[in-house]
């Protein structure tokens, strides 16, 4: 099935680094190289091997050494959350006009699975409870249209059509009038396709794109194609604008590299997967889920997560300790950002804190510049002067030192400086509140 090879060869990956204690730079580049042929082999297009294997190799080597967890079992997990964003993140749902029906384009090279794909997505949408309306317009092959009206036949879906002498954009305009009248929730819309891409199947999908301002432009294509059904998205949505696309065949025996590769190389998502020729063979695309089933390593993830908070939950015990007696400095002024660098982006922590996520993007977008700015110079110091501050706040030639090393002004070492101690006492003055019991203004 796919992705099988893929999957063997990843589990000779890890074997390899069964005896180490820890990933190094050295110990991580055999592995690294396996990783790569693997997913060459899996029809992986070469830049996007080329990228992942660079990101998996720094994040590999600067996670550091997680208690617990052996280097192989932190490989995995490093490769599994690189393949996840490698897809796409997270589910990338359809989106729903706002008012009248959503209208859903289907494009797509002949033989791929388009006219499968309306009935499956009309399935899938009636089965939401939406009323669902196709419309046929590949009026040069009647044999297209037939095809479209036993599809809808089967999911008990009306079929819009108009023969075969009427101009696709018009027959498409007409559907829409008609599935308006009804109060049709989702419009699709079959379209012709051809052997390969040519001039005049896009302009008449521009003209059918035009007529009906569709909410979706989804290209179908083939998983057996491999890169090439990721070039045709990159294609496609560079000529026509796309806002997805749908898989299909991923049942068959094709080797999985277009669902690997086609966000990366288009900037689109895969939206749906199609998994077999029955109506009910078509799911959502679950990045996670779609890295799991690669690796094969559910329990792995988890223990592997699970050391991670431990980890950092055991930091911050460290870290509130040192700062009830007030000697943070500058090495815990860097673990708090690089945990919560690890935690996830800063936007994304903001949105789960009640009431900040009336913060703007640029506001977030701000502060992580300003920390990755604390940092630079934070990494200019020398290991005594992030252990004392004091040596930095006496002598403006080590500020001046540490200005010049990370490219930032005097001023803003200064800043930064005056800024640890600022926080120093506020810290104290907090831990003796706690540790009093009470806060001066709340009575108690
Ligand atoms: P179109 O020319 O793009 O409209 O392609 P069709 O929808 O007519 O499909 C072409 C062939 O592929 C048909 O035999 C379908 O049953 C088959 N097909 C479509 N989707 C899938 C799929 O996800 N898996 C498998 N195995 N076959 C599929």
């Amino acid at each position: 099935a796919v992705f099988d090879n893929l999957s063997t060869s990843l589990e000779a990956v890890w074997a390899k680094l069964r005896n180490q204690d820890v990933l190094t730079k050295d110990n991580i580049k055999e592995p690294m190289q396996e990783i790569r042929r693997a997913l060459l082999e899996a029809d992986v297009s070469l830049p996007v091997v080329r990228k992942f294997v660079k990101s998996v190799t720094e994040k590999a080597i600067g996670t550091g050494v997680i208690k617990g967890v052996r280097p192989d079992q932190q490989l995995v997990k490093v490769v599994n959350d690189e393949l996840v964003s490698l897809m796409g993140g997270t589910a990338a749902g359809i989106e729903f006009a706002k008012t009248g029906p959503t209208v859903i384009l289907m494009a797509g090279l002949q033989g791929v699975g388009k006219t499968t794909a309306c009935g499956k997505l009309a399935l899938y949408f009636k089965k939401k409870g939406k009323s669902v309306m196709m419309v046929a317009t590949d009026i040069y092959r009647p044999a297209a249209i037939d095809q479209l009206v036993t599809l809808g036949g089967q999911v008990e879906v009306p079929v819009f059509e108009a023969g075969t002498n009427v101009k696709p954009a018009e027959i498409a305009r007409r559907g829409l009038a008609e599935a308006k009248k009804k109060n049709i929730d989702v419009v699709i819309v079959d379209t012709a396709g051809r052997l390969q891409v040519d001039r005049g199947m896009m302009d008449e999908l521009k003209q059918v794109k035009s007529a009906v301002n569709p909410t979706e432009v989804l290209l179908v294509v083939d998983a057996m194609t491999g890169q090439e059904a990721a070039a045709l998205v990159a294609a496609f949505n560079l000529d026509l604008g796309i806002t997805g696309a749908i898989l299909t065949k991923l049942d068959g025996d094709s080797r999985g590299g277009a669902a690997l590769s086609v966000k990366e190389v288009s900037g689109r998502p895969i939206k749906f997967v199609g998994e077999g020729e029955s109506m009910a063979a078509l799911e959502p695309f679950y990045p996670d889920r779609l890295a799991s089933r690669i690796l094969g390593m559910g329990d792995v993830l988890s223990f592997v997560e699970k050391a991670q908070e431990v980890m950092v939950q055991e930091e911050a015990e460290e870290m509130q300790k040192r700062i009830m007696e007030a000697k943070f400095d500058f090495n815990d002024f860097l673990k708090q950002t690089r945990n919560l660098a690890r935690m996830g982006s800063m936007g994304g922590l903001m949105k789960l804190i009640p009431g900040m996520n009336k913060i703007s993007p640029q506001q977030i977008a701000d502060a992580e510049k300003s920390l990755k700015v604390m940092e630079s110079m934070i990494n200019s110091m020398t290991p005594k002067e992030r252990g004392d501050p004091e040596l930095l706040a006496k002598s403006p030639g080590r500020r001046r030192r540490v200005a010049t090393g990370s490219g930032r002004s005097q001023e803003q070492v200064s800043q930064l400086v005056s800024q640890l101690f600022q926080m120093r006492a506020r810290m104290k003055n907090l831990s003796a509140m706690m540790q009093g019991g009470s806060i001066p203004g709340l009575g108690a």
